[in-house]
């Protein structure tokens, strides 16, 4: 069995700017920090799944059909039922939701149980948070997305290691393409 998601990670840069912010929120509300390279937003959650299925997960992907676009992370909050601090979108965009909506559907088809929780993008950067009072200010941030991953991860004596096994360019021509699937 190997742990699998499919998931979008942000430019370095990026990723290095929330991780310098959660390291400010931390003072307000103890936990721990997501390291850089670690940050991504979880777009669709396998869980344990048979490594014989590996290939299909990949198929089902291959199929997805989604366009480029920008994710603004403009509001950061904190979630108390599981002590999450995470930054995302005011509003999700289309394009991102339709990723998701999208790549939930083919793996639906290929017959891989997802949640049916609403998809809600976002990012953690900090666990095991206390409700902060007040937190510092959101850096610009800027995440272009043109790709997707499937990722596993590998729970260790360290925590959780990720490791890419594939990664889905999107492609601007997609969205016309689907018309003609
Ligand atoms: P750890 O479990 O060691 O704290 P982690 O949660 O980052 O680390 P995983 O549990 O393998 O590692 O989860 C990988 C990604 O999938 C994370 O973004 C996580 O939030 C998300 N995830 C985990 N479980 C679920 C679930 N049941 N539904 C939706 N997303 C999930
Ligand atoms: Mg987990």
């Amino acid at each position: 069995m190997v742990r699998l998601f499919f998931a979008i990670w942000p430019p370095a840069a990026t990723a290095q700017a929330l991780e310098r912010w959660a390291e400010g929120a931390r003072r307000e509300t103890g936990g721990r920090t997501i390291r850089a390279a670690a940050v991504h937003l979880t777009l669709a959650f396998l869980g344990e799944t048979p490594a014989q299925r590996i290939a299909a997960a990949i198929g089902a992907a291959r199929r997805v059909r989604a366009v480029p676009h920008r994710l603004p992370l403009e509001e950061a909050g904190h979630w108390a039922h599981n002590r999450i601090l995470w930054a995302g979108p005011r509003e999700i965009p289309a394009a991102l939701e339709a990723l998701a909506q999208s790549l939930a559907a083919e793996l639906a088809r290929d017959g891989f149980a997802l949640e049916q929780r609403r998809f809600a993008a976002h990012v953690t950067v900090l666990r095991k948070a206390r409700a902060p009072h007040r937190l510092p200010p959101l850096p610009a941030l800027e995440w272009p997305v043109e790709e997707f991953s499937l990722v596993r991860s590998t729970l260790d004596a360290a925590g959780s290691r990720y490791d890419v096994v594939e990664r889905f360019p999107l492609s601007a021509k997609s969205g016309e393409n689907s018309f003609f699937p």
